[in-house]
């Protein structure tokens, strides 16, 4: 066999194998019958070119070019058939949609009657066959271009009405045959008429193209990526005209220059060797030229890729960078909507961390929802759902109730793509598009650049998300800090008004004090003055008091720090009140820690501490409650970074001591203020606003910290961490 026979032989077999393929996935399916018939009506006319151009046998030659130009007219009739099925033309009656097979049988007929559309062949000297027609031939040549054109004009007509899914279908019908078609028109039917034979094989290798094409589209992009099929038929199908030109060109040289000496498969080889010489120059420009006229505004992946990728790589802000992904990968792939969600372990709720184009201001998600369950199974990484495949499966098969509520779910969110976002196995969280602006489908390239983007975007997210923590934690350092020192550098300053003031009025208070009890000893005890100097003696003394606190407050106290139990001096406090305790109906609760760590404090500015908290708990329980007082150890809870701590020490143990009264509580407004200097609720009688001030200050002083938690009506915990002794200081209570 030579190499036009092999050709021909290998496109009938490719067309064939094809038709079986596309019988055997749908049996009774109309549509896949019909394609089978076009896919063998080809494979019968590559196959009968062979014995046609082996015969010596004048009228074995012109029973095998009746076959020849049979094959077309069923080639042509199919595809109409096909086209009718396949885009629901409705016919009126049976009869109407049979109509279009009488013509068929008639050029049949005409075809097969003696010497009405061949007439003869003729064996030519160069060894080709040239077939003379018959008088019927014209009707014959205006039946195939028309059929084919009738084809062509519904399928044209079908693309414009079309949408989605549909649309993509008709497009790769329409462009898979087209220039198949077309082209073979050209080389079999016009070319021939004209009394050119010697191209008429490359029509048959001409469906070797196109059926590779569409084999590759089933296998490879599960008939969905028409773009890239159309891509490369464009680009190879123009590489074929050239080669197909630089052939012709050849003929026409040999025979000018040469006198036709030349064997045609040399010339076949001489033009080949010359195409591939320029096969990649060539088909570089082609492909560019086809993305430049035919898919302008397409975008090329490698670079959204390359883009995303440093951007992704240079995002810490997790909102910054679901934006912009949400943003870039909805702009160019011209999705009507996409959302990036996030899932965290263990919480109940789905976070957005971008949305568009959706009309709800924020999606509502819960971590039980069935999209997410799906893709979150421990240990399983699943693909993209695709609406239209899952839709399909389910109709398929009705009875799988997951699938049906998979498809319930992306409908009610109106998306067509779900996609995971999956971190070392884990599921992070998920990604929603819903379908492009033009109504086209996604394709199997996109589908993968999708999984490529989002595995890397696992990662960006992880990171960015634990940099937020650590800038949340930070914050909250910061605030705390800041907290503190406003309220140190208050107490700093009261505490030097203090020593000044203190100074003056200790003076005249000394004075008035020692006056009132010089004229209350010399007045008789009858005297009615007695009861007014009695009063300024007890007001000058309760000044005095005042004075004395605030010196107490401000000195900064030669204080003698000691490894103490905080337990001892709680229980040593408690012997304090106790009577006052009982008295006042407070019932007091003692919930020690048996392994206490000591702390470095001085005991006595403890206790003070201690008894300024226990008394305001009973003024605050008027009519009697509970005082908890509770001691903890508290492992101070490192920041960390990536296992790594961002303390320079690494963990600090803290003694916390709880003070937790079923009082009145603070109100919310007067919290912030009940460690400021003279802050009180008590009244001018009562109450001296400085218990609190003090207390913070000396806890301050022991590089520990006094916090409040109070619920109005409820009662309040006033809690006080101390830095511990390390562990070797620590001993049993
Ligand atoms: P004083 O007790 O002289 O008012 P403090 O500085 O000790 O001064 O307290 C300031 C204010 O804080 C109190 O007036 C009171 O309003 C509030 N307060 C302190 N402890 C409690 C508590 N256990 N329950 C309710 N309010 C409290």
């Amino acid at each position: 066999m030579d190499i036009q026979n092999s050709l021909s032989f290998l496109a009938g077999i490719t067309n064939l194998a094809l038709g079986f393929v596309v019988w055997s996935r749908g049996r009774k399916n109309t549509l896949n019958a019909l394609y089978s018939l076009v896919a063998l009506s080809v494979a019968s006319w590559c196959f009968s070119v062979i014995p046609f151009r082996s015969a010596v046998d004048p009228a074995a030659s012109l029973l095998w070019s009746k076959i020849l130009y049979i094959s077309p007219i069923s080639i042509v009739t199919s595809f109409l058939f096909f086209n009718f099925t396949f885009l629901c033309q409705e016919r009126s009656s049976r009869f109407s949609y049979l109509l279009p097979l009488a013509p068929a049988l008639g050029i049949l007929g005409l075809t097969l009657w003696p010497e009405m559309v061949i007439q003869a062949v003729l064996h030519t000297s160069s060894g080709e066959k040239q077939i003379v027609f018959g008088p019927a031939y014209p009707i014959y040549f205006i039946f195939i271009i028309a059929y084919f054109c009738w084809s062509f004009i519904i399928l044209s007509k079908e693309y414009f009405n079309a949408s989605g899914i549909g649309r993509m279908q008709i497009r790769y019908v329409f462009f898979g045959t087209f220039i198949s078609a077309n082209l073979g028109m050209i080389t079999n039917l016009i070319l021939p008429t004209l009394g050119i034979f010697s191209l008429n094989w490359l029509g048959q290798i001409l469906t070797i193209i196109m059926s590779s094409f569409i084999a590759y589209a089933i296998v490879r992009y599960r008939l969905l990526d028409i773009k890239i099929i159309l891509k490369r038929t464009l680009v190879y199908s123009m590489l074929l005209i050239i080669t197909f030109s630089v052939y012709v060109f050849m003929i026409l040289f040999s025979q000018n220059t040469l006198g036709d000496k030349s064997e045609p498969t040399f010339r076949m080889f001489l033009s080949a060797l010359l195409v591939a010489v320029g096969f990649e120059p060539l088909k570089r420009f082609f492909q560019r030229a086809t993305d430049r006229i035919f898919f302008k505004g397409e975008y090329d992946q490698k670079l959204l890729l390359s883009r995303l990728s440093t951007m992704m790589r240079n995002t810490i802000n997790l909102e910054k960078l679901c934006k912009d992904l949400t943003y870039t990968l909805m702009t160019k792939l011209t999705a009507k909507k996409m959302a990036i969600l996030l899932v965290e372990e263990e919480s109940p709720f789905v976070i957005i961390g971008a949305q568009e184009g959706f009309n709800e201001p924020t999606l509502a998600l819960s971590s039980n929802n069935p999209l997410i369950e799906y893709f979150n199974i421990q240990g399983i990484q699943k693909e993209l759902l695709v609406y239209n495949e899952i839709a399909k499966q389910s109709e398929e098969d009705p009875s799988d109730r997951d699938l049906t509520v998979l498809i319930r779910e992306m409908e009610k969110l109106s998306v067509t793509l779900v996609g995971p976002i999956y971190i070392k196995g884990r599921l992070t969280g998920l990604f929603f598009l819903d379908d492009k602006r033009s109504e086209d489908i996604y394709t199997e390239d996109e589908f993968s650049m999708l999984e490529i983007i989002f595995s890397q975007a696992g990662t960006s997210i992880e990171n960015a998300r634990l940099y937020k923590r650590v800038q949340e934690q930070m914050e909250e350092l910061k605030k705390n800090q800041s907290e503190q020192l406003m309220q140190s550098a208050k107490l700093a300053s009261v505490g030097e008004l203090a020593v000044s003031v203190a100074h003056e009025i200790n003076n005249p208070l000394t004075g008035i004090l020692g006056f009132t009890s010089l004229l209350l000893s010399e007045m008789p005890p009858d005297d009615p003055r007695t009861k007014d100097l009695k009063v300024i003696e007890s007001e000058a003394l309760r000044s005095r008091q005042i004075v004395r606190n605030l010196l107490d407050f401000s000195r900064s106290h030669g204080s003698k720090k000691e490894p103490i139990d905080i337990n001892g001096v709680i229980r040593n406090t408690l012997t304090l009140i106790q009577y006052q305790a009982k008295t006042s109906n407070i019932n007091i609760v003692e919930k020690f820690a048996k392994d206490l760590p000591l702390v470095q404090a001085d005991a006595d500015q403890l206790k003070q501490v201690f008894i300024n908290l226990i008394k305001n708990a009973f003024d605050a329980m008027p009519k009697g409650g509970m005082l908890t007082i509770e001691t903890t150890t508290l492992p101070e809870k490192p920041l960390m970074l990536n296992g790594t701590s961002l303390h320079e020490s690494p963990s600090e143990e803290m003694v916390m001591i709880q003070f937790k009264d079923s009082g009145m509580g603070i109100h919310p407004d007067h919290l912030q203020n009940i460690f400021d200097p003279f802050f009180t609720t008590k009244g001018r009688q009562m109450g001296t606003g400085l218990g609190l001030s003090i207390s913070y200050n000396i806890i301050e002083k022991h590089g520990g910290r006094m916090e409040v938690e109070s619920e109005l009506g409820k009662g309040s915990n006033f809690m006080i961490k101390l830095p511990a002794l390390s562990h070797q200081g620590s001993r049993n209570v």
